[in-house]
């Protein structure tokens, strides 16, 4: 066995957004980490909007002051129906003073989110950075070794994979996955518009997905700026992809309405082909997956990063008891705690946004009815609309979130 440059507790495979904050989490809960992979920082119109549960974690890693500066706030989530559905669908709105909060959440551009995170990465002590992919890992006794592109090594006790979608490490550790793709192309971009938007995000629901904007700070001359999920299908996004920016603000103002005037197209457009994926395990020998690493879906309800800090969450928890009590962190115990946490929460969150996704696009009157029925039960009953609002923002099953830091009075958000 060829020896390995240097050894740590934890290595965390991918430096995108989940593989940053989990390596700066982890340090923080004390054990000694490295961050494999190359910082990328794409400017591709995508935005993340963050949850208060996100928030509170964020915020009990005391991450969040370094990226508050860099978010706009979300007060309200005004749903409208755009189907053209046979039975009426009433508007929803989701308002973050029905539930005691100042703010469901907040809104980052990703690229601005992955820099800040990779700084306060940079400027920790205690986490090594190595700017390289992991090509293999080779199981030892007790242990496991990475070995990077560049011939590099580095001993661990467990790998976090969070190296996205296509996971070399959860291909190296033999986990399988199940795939399944949607007749969707999201096209996402950071526009600047006439109007203010007043810290509401508004999602409009059409046959081919949502069409949601999301409020962003103000930046330079403009003032009042939103970030554009739109789902749409290939055909349509093909159509788009060509368009002269002018024409595709136009476009883009005309179908969400005109409800902020004049548009203007704030950064490159990005175009992502929908797709779903789950992984069949969540850990296998002395690895744990993360994020997209684990789990993939649209963005419908903003749940991606979301439900990415619920699976940080939850191993930082069940490593942090496996430290404390002496125990292997890379070891099958701590494993499966992380496992029996994390994997109804994913499931759940699969699930849902599949069939949300599937009742859209479906133009059966039963699937109508019984989308209307929704809207109408949450739209009449107050303790509902809260309830799947709770939901919605600080999921029941993560207590941790719950207690955790809420903004100091006086703070924004
Ligand atoms: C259109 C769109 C809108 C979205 N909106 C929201 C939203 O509003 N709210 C929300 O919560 N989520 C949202 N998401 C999801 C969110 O963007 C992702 O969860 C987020 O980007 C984090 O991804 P990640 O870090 O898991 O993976 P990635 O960003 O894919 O990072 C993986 C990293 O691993 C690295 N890597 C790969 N292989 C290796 C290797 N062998 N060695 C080392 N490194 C490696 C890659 O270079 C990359 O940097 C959205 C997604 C899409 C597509």
């Amino acid at each position: 066995m060829t020896r390995a440059d240097s050894a740590v507790d934890i290595l965390v495979v991918g430096a995108g957004a989940a593989g940053l904050c989990a390596a700066l989490a982890l340090a923080n809960s004390g054990h000694s980490v490295a961050l494999a992979g190359p910082l990328e920082a794409a400017s591709n119109g995508r935005t993340v909007a963050l949850f208060e549960g996100s928030l509170r974690f964020l915020r009990a890693q005391k991450l969040w002051p370094d990226l508050a500066s860099i978010a706009a706030k979300i007060v309200a989530i005004d749903l409208i129906d755009a189907t053209n559905a046979p039975v009426p669908i009433p508007s929803l709105t989701f308002a973050a003073d029905e539930i005691g909060l100042n703010a469901l959440g907040a809104n980052i551009e990703n690229d601005k989110l992955v820099l800040r995170l990779a700084d306060l990465v940079r400027r920790n002590p205690d986490i090594r950075r190595v700017e390289d992919l992991v090509a293999d890992i080779e199981y030892h006794t007790d242990g496991v070794t990475a070995v990077f592109a560049s011939g590099r090594r580095i001993d661990a006790k467990l790998i976090v994979a969070a190296d996205g979608q296509r996971s070399t490490m959860r291909k190296k550790a033999g986990i399988g996955t199940r795939r399944w793709t949607y007749p969707q192309v999201a096209l996402t971009v950071l526009l600047a518009h006439e109007r203010p938007h007043h810290d509401r995000s508004i999602e409009f629901h059409t046959r081919s997905g949502p069409c949601t904007l999301v409020p962003l700070p103000p930046r330079g001359e403009a003032q009042h700026r939103s970030s554009l999920v739109w789902l749409m299908s290939p055909q349509e996004a093909q159509r788009r992809h060509g368009l002269d920016a002018d024409y595709l603000a136009a476009d883009i103002a005309h179908e969400v309405e005109e409800i902020y005037g004049e548009m203007r197209l704030d950064s490159d457009p990005g175009f992502f082909p929908m797709a779903g994926m789950r992984a069949a395990r969540l850990t296998g020998r002395r690895i744990a997956l993360i994020a997209e690493a684990a789990h993939t879906f649209p963005p419908l309800a903003a749940q991606g990063l979301n439900l990415s800090l619920r699976d940080i969450a939850a191993l930082t928890s069940s490593l942090e008891t496996a430290r404390q009590a002496r125990e292997d962190v890379g070891g099958a115990a701590a494993l499966h705690r992380y496992a029996a946490a994390q994997e109804p929460d994913i499931d759940i969150r699969v699930r849902g946004i599949d069939v949300l996704n599937r009742s859209m696009l479906s133009d059966a009157l039963p699937v109508d009815m019984l989308r209307g029925l929704g809207f109408f039960a949450m739209s009449a009953l107050g303790p509902l609309r809260r309830a799947a609002l709770r939901e919605g923002v600080l999921p029941h099953h993560r207590r941790q979130l719950r207690s955790a830091p809420r903004p100091t009075p006086g703070a924004i958000f």
